[in-house]
């Protein structure tokens, strides 16, 4: 059984730097059980239709400006496999999501950064599911329910987001969080850890909320996780892996969803 893991990206040259949320994705293996693959899905690829990476070696996507060479001389060689996207195909299959296939989409930023750091080798076949474009935030905990049954076959499923997210409040690297980052990272604490689901949905409706995150696609795939975790509604068990911040404010929290049933 695997549990769901929600993890922040950050910005996209986490990658090259050496900050605590680096080297906690460099450890995320170290000790947990190394999954027999892997379905990530990050802020950066939504689609109306629900669609699934298919290409046997996924292209790196440098989905983003003004960054070092550097970044963009980054490959990251992921591979997925047939049973994976059949294994997915099923499990949305059976609560009637249709799954499109795309053969040309690689792996986005959000997707590839993490991996970079947590599956270095890319010895993990891999594959990227889209966010759907939901009507309400509850329909992404019913979206990450039905990925759930994957985790009985030992598929990790990654929600890739972050847990505090305005890009216009950024400041230089190591400059503490400010008031309403601290506050808001808490309140998400508290929430999760008393399964409080129908307060986190309101998660952008206060004023924290709403300086925390300005537009929600960051902070949805923690709720996709939360939802695969809980999969029918069974006993879950909710850890906190990690907390810190980049560049001021950009929150990195980590956390970890496994059913207990
Ligand atoms: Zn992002």
């Amino acid at each position: 059984m695997q549990p769901a893991l929600f993890l922040s990206h950050g910005a996209p040259d986490l990658a090259l730097v050496d900050i605590p949320a680096a080297r906690f994705l460099r450890t995320l293996f170290h000790k947990a059980n190394r999954p027999a693959a892997i379905v990530i899905l990050s802020a950066h690829w939504e689609e109306v239709e629900v669609e699934i990476t298919t290409s046997p070696l996924l292209p790196t996507i440098h989905d983003f400006g003004g960054f070092p060479q550097a970044l963009y001389d980054l490959q990251y060689p992921a591979k997925t496999e047939p049973w994976l996207i059949e294994a997915v195909g099923n499990a949305l299959g059976e609560k009637g999501i249709q799954v499109s296939q795309n053969p040309n989409r690689g792996l986005d930023h959000g997707a590839w950064v993490p991996l970079l750091l947590a599956v270095p080798k890319a010895d993990i076949p891999v594959v990227q599911v889209s966010l759907p474009y939901a009507s309400s935030t509850q329909d992404y905990f019913e979206f990450g329910r039905s990925l759930s049954a994957l985790s009985a076959q030992n598929i990790l499923i990654i929600g890739s987001g972050a847990s505090v997210h305005n890009l216009r409040s950024i400041k230089r690297e190591g400059t503490p969080p400010p008031e309403w980052a601290i506050e808001f990272t808490d309140w998400v604490e508290t929430t999760l850890l008393n399964q409080n689901w129908a307060e986190l949905f309101k998660f952008d409706q206060t004023s924290v909320g709403k300086m925390s995150h300005p537009t929600p696609e960051h902070f949805l795939p923690l709720i996709v996780a939360a939802g695969a975790g809980d999969g029918a509604g069974q006993k879950m068990h909710i850890r906190k892996l990690h907390d810190s911040y980049s560049y001021g404010s950009i929150g990195m929290s980590a956390w970890e969803f496994t059913n207990e049933a």
